[in-house]
């Protein structure tokens, strides 16, 4: 077989077999097809599509590309979710302790930031002494005694998906829905887990645009997880504005805190308690509705929050400023953003705000950037706020930028105040299953 050839089909808009696929995949992973090859075949990947059965092959040759995880000990009953990336998203935080606490197995294995998104293992690191690092038998006995334990990805996992992503990452390839779905999918699969829930963002801080795209990525990975034997659903989500008020990594391990003692923001508290309610009901077989009040009760008694503590307690973790979150990790320096006019908040552009937390030390533009843990923005106001001029919206914190002059001017572009009050906009917008 040659590149070339498969490229030229693939450009001519026809439909590569299986053999072709895993070809190019495994040649692409030990070197013999080049990075510029890789990039012509993603780029006529982004323009033809790819149809189902091809995006199915091309996650499987991505998985089957490295090691796979067996968590067979688990007896069925590992739950794992997963977000196409959204900005002030700590869910990971929040849910994994619940489904933990109800009888779920919580083995994962989260990324780190990249651009205007968060990572959950970057928040994680926040918290003094969290390891993010455990052996394999550690992992395990971890999973085993408590129900839970999240690392940063480890090991060889779907190697040719992290060159891939590299290579679509520069290559303005990333927005095709199936590279994408076999992206994600590839990586759960070889991560082991029974069940998976995915939450796909659709918005203005999301990679879709529009609910047709979210549900059509939604269904294409649904159906790939179901294929490979898998119990999956999909949840669709609005991200046209960051969930909860906090944006920054120690900021949103405070928030975390707050929805786990029942004091949450509302947004944040029910996108957690559909997808806490959506695992568990797939992984211990329970009716959607009893899930549910099931999650509601276990934040109500306290006994999720103790649940998270023993598991950053069993990774290393401080929980003393779990505590006591007001006098966690405070940053250097603080500054306001104040409405330049009466009206309402019309709309916030949620990757703009994830930017500007950025900017001020957040997140990274570049793989090797530091982060200040300190980091980020707290919200007042949200879409559909009415705020006066010269009243406070947001407080942006730095312990490594003094001038906020550069985020500040990325937050005005990120909200738009005006006379009309606009519609109420929905937070779930749909459960895709099989
Ligand atoms: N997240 C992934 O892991 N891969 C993508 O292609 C996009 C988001």
């Amino acid at each position: 077989m040659r590149a070339v050839d498969i490229i030229a089909k693939k450009r001519d808009g026809q439909a590569l077999n299986k053999q072709e696929i895993y070809w190019f995949i495994r040649e692409y992973t030990c070197g013999n097809v080049a990075d510029y090859q890789a990039s012509a075949l993603a780029m006529a990947i982004y323009f033809q599509g790819m149809t189902d059965r091809e995006t199915a092959h091309l996650t499987a040759a991505m998985r089957d590309s490295g090691e796979t995880v067996d968590l067979s000990v688990f007896g069925g009953k590992t739950a794992d979710k997963h977000s196409t990336g959204g900005v002030g998203d700590k869910t990971t935080l929040i849910v994994a302790p619940i489904v933990a606490t109800l009888g779920g197995k919580v083995a994962k294995m989260s990324g780190r930031g990249l651009g205007h998104t968060g990572g959950t293992v970057d928040k994680l690191e926040a918290i003094p002494g969290y390891k993010t690092e455990l052996t394999r038998e550690q992992f395990i006995n971890q999973v085993n005694d408590i129900g839970i334990a999240v690392i940063g990805q480890s090991g060889n996992l779907a190697p040719a998906d992290k060159k891939l992503y590299a290579l679509r990452d520069v290559t303005a390839t990333v927005n095709s829905i199936p590279l994408i779905a076999s992206s994600i999918m590839s990586k759960k699969l070889a991560a082991g887990t029974d069940t998976i829930v995915l939450d796909v963002k659709v918005g203005s801080g999301a990679f879709m645009k529009t609910e047709a795209e979210a549900h059509e990525l939604a269904r294409k990975m649904v159906d790939i997880g179901y294929n490979c034997g898998k119990k999956v659903s999909a949840l669709i989500t609005n991200m046209d504005v960051p969930l909860g008020f906090n944006i920054g990594n120690a900021l949103e391990v405070k928030e975390a805190v707050e929805v786990l003692s029942g004091n949450g923001a509302a947004d944040l508290t029910e996108i957690c308690i559909e997808l806490a309610a959506n695992m568990l009901s797939l992984c211990n077989d329970w009716e959607i509705s009893f899930s549910r009040e099931r999650v509601k009760e276990v934040i109500k008694n306290g006994f999720a929050l103790e649940k998270f503590r023993e598991w950053i307690s069993a990774q290393g973790g401080d929980i003393s400023v779990l505590d006591n979150t007001d006098e966690f990790c405070p940053a250097l320096y603080s500054a306001e953003f104040i409405s330049g006019a009466d009206g309402y908040i019309s709309f916030m552009d949620a990757e703009k705000l994830g930017l500007a937390s950025m900017i001020l030390g957040a997140g990274r533009a570049k793989k090797e950037d530091k982060i200040d843990n300190s980091a980020g923005i707290v919200l007042f106001r949200k879409t559909g706020d009415y705020v006066k001029k010269g009243e406070k919206i947001a407080t942006m914190y730095s312990s490594v930028v003094c001038d906020f002059s550069s985020a500040e001017k990325m937050i005005s572009e990120a909200i738009t105040v005006s006379m009309e009050s606009p519609q109420a906009q929905k937070l779930i917008l749909k459960t895709v299953t099989r």
